[in-house]
């Protein structure tokens, strides 16, 4: 059963990073050919030195216990938070196994205990009450505020009690709709304290999409806000909330309470749109409630929360989770894979709205008493300098955003980071796609100072925490790779027929056994769990990635499977091919697609946006051309660019290859569920530009 082991025991066998700083400032952007990968970045000797993780050795020693002994590493972990009552035997149930019958995971079950206590109550006991939990920075610069861990927990009494009040009880689901102002993980935190499901729908969803989820969940409350500036543009909130609650109620279901806060910097209460009798005002009601709550204790596989994923691939997935087992993952992926100490601030660019908000703003960093970062805003306003600003202004420590980010504000030039300072900055994240290799030098270089490691965590709605991640200070990095799996995760790559291959290949990427922070079920709809994420490969979970493994056991992602591309035989991910295009100087960011190709069965169409300034031309298009073909191969060299202003993407900032393929072939009729696309215009740009 440890053969798995082989694949990061190479390792071991990697130099230690003491003396070995990277002189990574020398690498040109766009220089860098295929040999890039082979490019080793060590940690510094001093950070090593201080990580939670200081070596390879350290790492094989409790990553081979997680996997020996899955029941004494967790328990161990587990057990550092308060349970009113111990878990039972065993630690964890589970069959993956769909041949075997029913998909079932448990972990802790019979442990009761509840997630709000352990982030906020019993970091006060340990002496945490006057620490900062949340640092809030609003939309306009010089607009902020912030809560210690004893006002962060009397706000979410206040509004636990208001819950309780409105009938809200154990197991009732409330759906949240609110941007990032800090009543949203209050919002979170309170459900959780009174043992309520919640279900964050990002604030930015049409009233359509909120209908759905709540037609589908059947919320006692809603919780909203009047409106909310972002950038320069005013969201009425509430108004999208009406029409999703009149929508609802025309289907037979109808919300009897939405309880709206007022955000008086984007719009006055006056000029708010009121149903009487269901609408309240968030101020009104909630400072008439006791700042002191009483927990309802909850059993481990209770259910936490339901979110839906993000849409690239369709019709977006209810994922469930439950109580114990995300708490003791999401602490402890946190706390690892950030190197976290308890003088750092961190920073998650990410939206509440997303897993991502869940695991890695509210839940994991708050567990482990951290101090965390609240943005309200949009990274590029006033300017592209603003993520920096704040990160000077708050001293921020840990960074963790989202590779379109990175592109984007790269794109727009070095000037608007190097005018600040960054001094702050130790580790840097990236989630949500691949980091193209050019991308993450640039993150490294210029942002990081070549001083930060880059944590580029795997994972998914559906894992509810970090699964291939690099832990900064165990072992050196490759620009682009997630390189080693977390504790107790087990990935393995099959081909077609389902069978694991071994060492260097690539394939399907799949777990092989339950972790603790895995989802349960498909809210309402198990069948569809099981379908979807156990029948493909009978005996794993599939990721639905794929995935290739090189000579020393790192782990590259290489994009959706259903995305793979296939010519002449040779089949190419997405991400190898993208990242090649932007490794040239003027590709901002690029996404490819296959089109149907007489002769090699696939070709390659390649959607490119530039760097700000640049004009499109003949000449570019062979330069861009002839880059891939140098990186990759001549067989990957794309049969035709097209030029994108931009290019559609989730409102989480993935790009949304299943249009591109439908504008690439030309079957514009065909494009699909297009309702979590963050802006629908591009489409009809990239259209207007088909055959230009
Ligand atoms: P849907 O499942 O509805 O199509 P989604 O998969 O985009 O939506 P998420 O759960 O938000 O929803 O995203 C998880 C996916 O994001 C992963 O399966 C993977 O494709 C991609 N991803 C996330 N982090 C990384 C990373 N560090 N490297 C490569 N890919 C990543
Ligand atoms: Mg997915």
């Amino acid at each position: 059963t440890l053969n798995h082991l082989r694949h990061v025991e190479s390792l071991a066998t990697l130099p230690s990073g003491a003396g070995r700083i990277p002189k990574l400032n020398a690498v040109i952007l766009g220089e860098s050919l295929a040999s890039e990968e082979d490019d080793l970045v060590f940690p510094s000797d001093d950070f090593s030195r201080r990580a939670h993780i200081p070596s390879p050795q350290k790492y094989l020693e409790m990553y081979r216990r997680s996997i020996e002994d899955p029941a004494g590493f967790w328990s161990d972990i587990a057990s550092q938070f308060y349970w009113k009552k111990r878990w039972g035997q065993p630690v964890y149930s589970e069959n993956l196994d769909i041949r075997k019958g029913r998909i079932e995971i448990e972990w802790f079950k019979g442990g009761i205990s509840n997630i709000c206590y352990n982030c906020l109550d019993r970091n006060i006991e340990l002496g945490n009450g006057e620490k900062i939990a949340l640092f809030w920075e609003g939309n306009e610069p010089g607009t902020d505020g912030s809560l210690t861990y004893n006002q962060l927990l009397q706000r979410v009494c206040q509004l636990a009690n208001y819950l309780k009040d409105v009938g809200v009880q154990k197991g009732d689901a409330v759906v949240i709709y609110l941007p990032m102002l800090m009543e949203l993980p209050i919002a979170m935190l309170a459900c959780a304290r009174i043992g309520a499901v919640h279900s964050v729908v990002f604030a930015g969803f049409s009233a359509e999409s909120l209908a759905q989820r709540i037609m589908d969940c059947k919320p006692k409350v809603v919780i909203t806000c009047n409106a909310v500036r972002r950038g320069s543009k005013i969201i009425h909130l509430k108004d999208i909330v009406d029409a999703a609650l009149a929508e609802s109620a025309q289907n037979g279901f109808s919300v009897d309470v939405c309880l709206t806060y007022e955000n008086h910097s984007a719009l006055e209460k006056s000029k708010t749109k009121w149903q009487e009798g269901r609408d309240t005002w968030w101020q009104d009601v909630i400072t008439k409630f006791p700042t002191t709550c009483d927990v309802e204790w909850v059993d481990a596989e209770d259910p936490l929360f339901l979110l839906y994923t993000s849409g690239s691939t369709g019709k977006p997935k209810g994922v469930l989770h439950t109580t114990g087992g995300y708490m003791v993952y999401t602490a402890a992926t946190f706390k690892y894979a950030f190197d976290y100490k308890p003088s750092d601030v961190y920073w998650c660019t990410a939206d509440c709205g997303w897993i991502t908000g869940h695991s890695y703003v509210t839940y994991g960093p708050l567990l482990n008493a951290a101090t965390v970062v609240v943005f309200e805003g949009a990274p590029n306003y006033p300017d592209s300098g603003r993520c920096w600003d704040i990160v000077d202004k708050y001293k921020v420590s840990i960074f963790y955003t989202a590779p379109t980010l990175v592109r984007s504000l790269m794109r727009e030039g070095d000037e608007y980071v190097t005018r600040y300072s960054r001094k702050s900055l130790r580790v840097l994240g990236s989630v949500g796609e691949p980091i193209n290799p050019s991308a993450w030098r640039w993150f490294f270089n210029l942002v990081g100072d070549s001083r930060c490691p880059i944590s580029d965590t795997w994972w998914q709605t559906e894992t509810g925490g970090f699964m291939i991640t690099p832990l900064p200070g165990a072992w050196p990095q490759k620009p682009g790779s997630a390189t080693f799996p977390f504790f107790g995760v087990q990935p393995v790559i099959v081909n077609e027929k389902g069978v694991e291959i071994e060492g260097e290949c690539s394939g399907y990427l799949c777990v092989k056994s339950s972790w603790p922070g895995a989802f349960r079920t498909l809210y309402g709809d198990h069948e569809r769990y099981e379908t979807t994420y156990f029948s493909a490969f009978p005996g794993y979970y599939f990721s639905g990635d794929g995935c290739s493994r090189d000579k020393d056991g790192y782990y590259w992602l290489t994009g959706r499977v259903d995305d793979v591309i296939n010519v002449s035989g040779h089949r190419i991910g997405t991400a190898e091919v993208e990242s090649a295009l932007v490794s040239h100087p003027q590709c901002a960011e690029a996404a490819v697609v296959g089109v149907e190709h007489e002769v090699k069965g696939q070709g390659i169409y390649a959607f490119v946006t530039l760097v700000e300034g640049v004009q499109y031309s003949e000449d570019l298009r062979k330069n861009l051309v002839s880059t891939v073909r140098k990186q990759i191969g001549a067989f990957a060299a794309p049969e035709k660019i097209h030029w994108a202003p931009g290019l559609p993407k989730t409102r989480s900032g993935k790009i949304m290859r299943r249009i591109l393929r439908k504008i690439a072939s030309r079957q514009l009729d065909e494009l699909g569920d297009t309702s979590t696309l963050a802006d629908p215009t591009v489409v009809d740009e990239l259209i207007a530009l088909a055959d230009s």
